[in-house]
């Protein structure tokens, strides 16, 4: 697949990055669609909202990428509509979800402060808007409703 801007800000293949070498990490037509009908404008929302680079770490998940992660079966990574990612010249992941949680402007269905990155999703029908705190135990991550720390 030749890469491409999709947006003013991203290119498809920022979508399709993985940290997994070697698993197939292509989407089909229907996530290739949410990429960039849904994903990619409210990423460039959050881009402009924050008005500094977005740097994405994982957006879209083929099945194979998202169990070597570990990721749940149901998660919208896999339909191509969430995204972790920092945006290090903003300010923290906590910093980056206050400014996104103030603003009316960013539609999202999800957003997650995981500490170390900031996990968000869109969809094409109406939002959530569910606002969570990843909490990594050695028993496993559990999530609490809201912004904390
Ligand atoms: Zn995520």
């Amino acid at each position: 697949m030749s890469d491409e801007r999709i947006t003013p800000s991203f290119y498809l293949s920022e979508f399709l990055i993985t940290q997994q070498r070697g698993l197939d990490n292509m989407p089909k037509a229907v996530q290739l669609a949410n990429i960039r009908n849904v994903l990619a404008p409210g990423m460039q929302a959050v881009r402009e909202l924050l008005g500094a680079p977005v740097l994405i770490s994982s957006g879209y998940r083929s099945p194979a990428v998202n169990k070597a992660v570990g990721g749940t079966s149901r998660s919208q990574h896999c339909q191509g509509l969430a995204a972790d990612f920092t945006a290090p010249h903003f300010g923290s992941p906590l910093e980056i979800c206050r400014k996104i949680l103030d603003s009316t402007a960013i539609r999202f269905d999800q957003l997650i402060h995981e500490g170390s990155w900031v996990h968000i999703s869109f969809v094409a029908s109406e939002p959530r808007r569910q606002v969570l705190t990843a909490h990594f135990l050695p028993t496993g991550v559990v999530y609490s409703p809201g912004l904390s720390r």
